[in-house]
C-alpha cells in the first residue's frame, strides 16, 4: 500500500528544479525502480543496504530505522519503497509538515503492522511535540498517551507493532540530536554521475516508449544537474520537441535544440543558477558573500539556493563555501565568459 504525500511549491516552476511537481508524480510511480538491483548508482548505499536487509531478513527481524539525506530528487522515496519491497512489507508515505499534531502521528503509528515501513519525508520539519512522540515509538515501540486534564492527567502506554521508520531530509544537520541518534542506519545520497544518469534516462525511455539514441541520452544526462528527477523531467520535455520538430527520436541534436529552447545551458545551469553566479561576481566582486544577503538580492528563499542551486554548483566547482560566505571560482568566471577585476582577456 502506498499513500502519498503533499507537493511542495518551492521551485515548482523551474524545469530544472528538483522538487516534486504534480506532473512528475503521475509518471514517477511507473518509473520508480522497485528492487535494489534496478536502482542505478549510489553503489555504497546499495551495497550496505543489501547487507542490512539480508541480515534483518535472515534473523527474521525488522530493519533498523533508516535516515536518508541528500538534495531533493536523488531517490530517497524510491529507496524507501525498495526497502519495503525487499523486506516484503507495506509502506506508508507522509511528509513531515503534514503531521501537524501528536495525535496525527499516534494515529499513523497505531495503524502500522509488524514490519511495515513508515516513510517520513522532510523529517526535519516535524514539530517538537510530534518529535517527542516519535522517540519512545522508535526506541521501544510504545506510545505514551496523556488523558485527562490538570491534576487528574494520566499517562497510558500503548504497545506498537515493530515498524521501520525511514526518514528523509535534505541535510542531516537540520535534525535535532535526539532524533538523529535514534536512527541505526544513516546514509547520504550523492549527486549522480553522467554515466549513471544516462542509464536512468535510457531505462525511463524504454518504460515510456520514447525512442532515444544513446548520444541523446548522454546529452540529457550531462544537463540534468546530477539528479534523476530532473533527468526524467527533461526526457519528457524533450520528447515534446522531438515529436513536434523532428521524427520523434531524441538525438543529440534534438536534445541540444530543445534544452536550448528551455534555457538550460551546456552544463545544465538555468537562469537562476546564472543569476546567482552573476550576482556573486558583479554584485559582490566574486565574494565572499553571505547566503542570506545573496537570497535577498535575488529575491529567492535561502533554502532554495542552499538545497537546490548550491550542491550542483559546488559539484561543478563553480562556487566555494568559506566561513565568510560564498565565492565564485575561476571556473565560474570562465563559464560565464567574465573576467575578474584587473584580469585581462588573453585571447
Ligand atoms: P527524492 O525522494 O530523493 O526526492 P525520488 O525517490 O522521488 O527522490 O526520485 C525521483 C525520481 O527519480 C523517481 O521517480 C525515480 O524514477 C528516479 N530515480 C531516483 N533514483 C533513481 C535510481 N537510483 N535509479 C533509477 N531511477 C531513480
Amino acid at each position: 500500500m502506498i499513500e502519498k504525500t503533499d507537493f511542495s511549491e518551492t521551485n515548482a516552476e523551474r524545469i530544472v528544479g528538483p522538487v516534486l511537481t504534480e506532473e512528475d508524480a503521475d509518471i514517477e510511480f511507473s518509473l520508480r525502480p522497485k528492487r535494489l538491483s534496478e536502482y542505478i548508482g549510489q553503489e555504497n548505499v546499495k551495497s550496505n543496504m543489501s547487507v542490512y536487509i539480508e541480515a534483518a531478513r535472515s534473523r527474521g527481524e525488522n530493519l533498523d530505522h533508516v535516515l536518508l539525506y541528500g538534495p531533493p530528487g536523488l531517490g530517497k522515496t524510491t529507496l524507501a519503497g525498495i526497502i519495503a519491497n525487499e523486506m516484503g512489507s507495506n509502506i506508508k508515505i507522509i511528509s513531515g509538515p503534514a503531521i501537524e499534531k501528536p495525535g496525527d502521528l499516534a494515529g499513523l503509528l497505531t495503524g502500522l503492522q509488524d514490519g511495515d515501513v513508515l516513510f517520513v519525508d522532510e523529517i526535519h520539519r516535524l514539530s517538537r511535540q510530534v518529535e517527542e512522540v516519535l522517540y519512545p515509538a522508535m526506541e521501544d515501540y510504545v506510545l505514551d498517551i496523556m488523558i485527562g486534564k490538570g491534576a487528574s492527567v494520566q499517562s497510558i502506554r500503548v504497545d506498537l507493532n515493530h515498524f521501520t521508520l525511514v526518514g528523509a531530509t535534505t541535510r542531516a544537520g537540520q535534525l535535532t540530536g535526539p532524533l538523529r541518534d535514534r536512527f541505526g542506519i544513516v546514509m547520504r545520497l550523492e549527486l549522480y554521475s553522467e554515466k549513471e544518469l544516462t542509464e536512468i534516462i535510457q531505462r525511463s525511455a524504454v518504460i515510456m516508449a520514447i525512442p532515444c539514441e544513446k548520444e541523446g541520452a548522454i546529452e540529457l544526462a550531462r544537463r540534468s544537474r546530477g539528479t534523476p528527477r530532473i533527468a526524467n523531467r527533461l526526457l519528457k520535455r524533450v520528447r515534446d520537441f522531438a515529436e513536434v520538430m523532428g521524427d520523434g527520436r531524441i538525438t543529440k541534436e534534438m536534445a541540444d535544440i530543445a534544452l536550448g529552447r528551455l534555457d538550460i545551458d551546456k552544463l545544465g545551469l538555468d537562469s537562476l543558477d546564472r543569476r546567482l553566479l552573476t550576482m556573486i561576481i558583479k554584485g559582490y566582486g566574486g565574494g565572499p558573500v553571505g547566503l542570506e544577503t545573496l537570497a535577498s538580492a535575488l529575491g529567492e528563499e535561502s533554502v532554495t539556493l542552499e538545497d537546490v542551486c548550491e550542491p550542483y554548483l559546488m559539484q561543478l566547482g563553480f562556487i566555494s563555501r568559506t566561513p565568510r560566505g560564498r565565492c565564485a571560482t575561476d571556473l565560474a568566471y570562465k563559464h560565464l565568459g567574465m573576467l575578474r577585476e584587473g584580469q585581462q582577456r588573453l585571447d
